[in-house]
């Protein structure tokens, strides 16, 4: 019998412990499957949940390389309606100005708004005043990645993913683990990513600015703005005008 407490050999649980407890460097594990598709020549469909057009620049940049990118913007969370239409409109701006400029023929889908959702799953959880990156968050990228789940089911999709680990804000390791539950619940695979390493961020920021791309200053809901001092008023006013002229724009088109 082997004293475990006496032992001269390390013990291989030991190790098997120690890398469970690693954090998992997604974006890795992402190049990786790509790698993979790569060497079986294939290029599987994606649905790719995106919370706006900045940062589906660099997403966009890095997937579309090795997969058939469709884009779902799925975004309940987001206030007021102009603001939320106008990160729509620029989502499809900038998707059609990348279809050009790299001969990809990216399509967007939109769920449709349903704000209501989202506010009710806040109140009735009391999480109106929970601080940014707070467990309001959590319920929030769970709202739209089951709806990203959901729709690549509907779709018949090979994988959904989400632009979201783009930020440096947003924790990663939490988003993909909610994938991984949903692709259990959902039984489609989930796309894991960070693509903010490698310098991923800094790109869509760089990105932005070559594709004139209109940069938010809150990350979209109701409570955050107000913790933040935004002025909504303001807000609202300037993406009614950004849709007015739109609207005249293709008018006159
Ligand atoms: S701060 Fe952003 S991620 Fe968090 S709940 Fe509001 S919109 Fe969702």
């Amino acid at each position: 019998m082997i004293d475990l407490k006496k032992r001269q050999w390390i013990n291989l649980l030991e190790i098997l412990d120690k890398m469970q407890k690693q954090k998992i460097n997604y974006d890795k594990v992402l190049q990786k499957m790509k790698a993979d598709w790569q060497a079986k020549n294939a290029q599987p469909r994606v649905l790719l949940h995106s919370c706006c057009a900045p940062c589906s620049t660099y997403t966009l940049k890095n997937l579309s390389e090795a997969a058939q990118v469709t884009v779902l913007y799925a975004n309940p969370n987001i206030h007021p309606a102009n603001e939320y239409h106008r990160r729509l409109e620029e989502q499809k701006r900038f998707i059609t100005a990348f279809n050009q400029r790299n001969a990809q023929t990216i399509g967007v889908i939109e769920t449709g708004y349903e704000p209501e959702k989202f506010v009710r799953m806040v109140r009735e959880a009391d999480l109106e005043n929970e601080p940014e990156e707070g467990k309001r968050c959590t319920l929030c990228f769970q709202l739209r990645l089951t709806l990203a789940a959901q729709q690549a089911v509907c779709g018949g999709y090979d994988y959904f993913a989400s632009t979201l680990t783009i930020s440096p804000m947003k924790d990663a390791e939490l988003i993909n683990q909610l994938g991984l539950k949903l692709q259990e619940r959902y039984g489609v695979l989930y796309l894991p990513s960070d693509f903010k390493k490698g310098g991923g961020y800094q790109q869509s920021i760089q990105l932005s600015k070559e594709y004139g791309i209109y940069r938010q200053h809150y990350c979209g809901c109701l409570f955050a703005a107000r913790q933040q001092g935004i002025d909504l008023k303001t807000v609202n006013q300037e993406a009614k005008h950004y849709l007015d002229q739109l609207d005249s724009q293709n008018a006159s088109s």
